[in-house]
């Protein structure tokens, strides 16, 4: 038996979604991107693209633009917030590009998503938007998606890139978020209002005790972005309407003066709640497929969601091509066999950051005698020693 008319249909059109679309348009195949809002679009403004996401974007062809767009930082620098003293400093020179392959990109979120539906629509994939998909229904022959205004798409396979919250894990696990009890304010500012003294070309990553702020520039250095990160105590005492600004103020109010520069310039009006998942058995069944947030929604302190996001694009794209071949009908079985082995290069991978985000995250906010461990562990590094983040930068996903 084959599958339909050989599309692969993409429910969700954030940087999962059209990554996967992209890199499985360039191999020939027929690609559909549902998403339910009116328009593309992201929302906050900073991204961090370490390498393991960049070398892919370059193989895409679109590093180029997003390099353009976006800024080359000089160093990420690891500064405790409450005392102010840098710790350790990963500086992305030639070094650092030669032994990871490709460069340590930061961007605006917005720029990344055009530049990838400019790149898809230029690669043949349809784009619909205002399509809210329901539900999906197996057919002998392939799938058909439902959306929620009644119209049907029909198609071989679903990457299903519906975020954090998506409706289509449903079909394959009844899990539910896990909440930190922390907390993300964001805020971008002209570069010429930034405050307090901070070096306008490096990611800086401010530790303090249940709290976290990182700053860096955007947009060809014209803009600043800084994200502020603290424990609720609402949360913990299970206040309905926990993490308000008030939480901010005082999380923030022992941090040195750099720190309390940035807060006046955060969004008040709206804040994030950090939630990820455990990690889940599988991410396929039958002709569907969990890729992105959707798949594997962790805390963003590795800075790497987006990240195995794109690798995640780059791998069903390979076993795709491998399994069920550039374009035309292929039998059903080797579409299941297919995305199988997508999730099941991606699994162990995708598990490592999720808990190893967590762990990050525990280590950034430590209070006390744990702190003055971490501030001498951080200071003893190496400059220069890049072998500690060989395991998440220098993997290469799609080889
Ligand atoms: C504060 C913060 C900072 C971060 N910083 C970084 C970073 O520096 N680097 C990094 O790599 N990652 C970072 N991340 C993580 C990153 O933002 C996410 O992992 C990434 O955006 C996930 O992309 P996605 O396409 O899988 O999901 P999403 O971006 O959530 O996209 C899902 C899309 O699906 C659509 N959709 C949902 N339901 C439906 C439906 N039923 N029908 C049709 N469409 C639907 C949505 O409208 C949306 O467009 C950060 C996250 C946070 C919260």
């Amino acid at each position: 038996m084959t599958s339909g008319d050989g599309r692969l249909l993409v429910v969700g059109g954030g940087i999962g979604g059209l990554s996967t679309a992209l890199a499985v348009a360039r191999t020939g195949r027929r690609v559909r991107v549902l998403e339910q809002a009116p328009a593309f679009a992201e929302i906050g403004a900073g991204l961090q693209l370490a390498p393991n996401a960049t070398r892919i974007l370059d193989r895409l062809g679109v590093l180029g633009k997003v390099v353009r767009a976006g800024v080359l930082p000089d160093s990420l620098v690891f500064r405790n917030a409450v005392t102010g003293r840098t710790l350790t400093r990963v500086r992305f020179d030639e070094a650092f590009r030669e032994r990871f392959g490709g460069p340590y990109v930061l961007v605006h979120r917005s720029d990344l998503l055009d530049i990838l539906v400019e790149a898809a629509g230029e690669a043949g994939v349809e784009l619909v938007n205002g399509a809210r998909v329901d539900r999906v229904e197996e057919t002998p022959d392939g799938v058909g998606v439902v959306c929620a205004d009644g119209s049907r798409h029909t198609g071989a396979a679903v990457a299903a890139c519906d975020g954090m919250h998506s409706r289509l894990r449903a079909r394959i696990s009844g899990d539910e978020l896990v909440q930190s009890g922390f907390v993300a304010y964001r805020g971008t500012i002209p570069i010429e209002d930034v405050d307090g003294g901070a070096s306008l070309r490096d990611v800086i990553a401010w530790m303090g005790p249940g709290l976290h702020l990182v700053q860096y520039p955007l947009r060809s250095g014209r803009m600043y972005n800084q994200v502020a990160v603290f424990r609720s105590p609402g949360f913990a005492a299970g206040d309905e309407n926990w993490g308000g600004p008030h939480e901010l103020d005082a999380a923030f109010a022992a941090t040195c003066r750099q720190v309390r520069a940035a807060l006046p310039r955060l969004g008040r009006e709206r804040w994030w709640p950090m939630a990820d998942r455990e990690p889940i058995p599988t991410w396929t069944k039958g002709r569907v497929t969990l890729l992105g947030d959707a798949a594997h929604p962790m805390l963003q302190y590795l800075a790497q969601g987006a990240c195995q996001a794109i690798e995640d694009a780059a791998v069903l794209a390979g076993t795709l091509n491998d399994r069920v071949g550039a374009q035309g009908p292929a039998a059903a079985e080797d579409w299941s066999a297919a995305l199988e082995e997508y999730a099941s290069l991606r699994m162990d991978r995708t598990a490592e950051v999720q808990r190893r985000a967590r762990v990050w995250g525990d280590i950034w906010h430590v209070d006390g005698l744990a702190a003055l461990l971490r501030d001498e562990l951080f200071s003893a590094r190496g400059d220069g020693d890049l072998e500690r983040a060989a395991w998440l930068w220098g993997e290469d996903a799609a080889a």
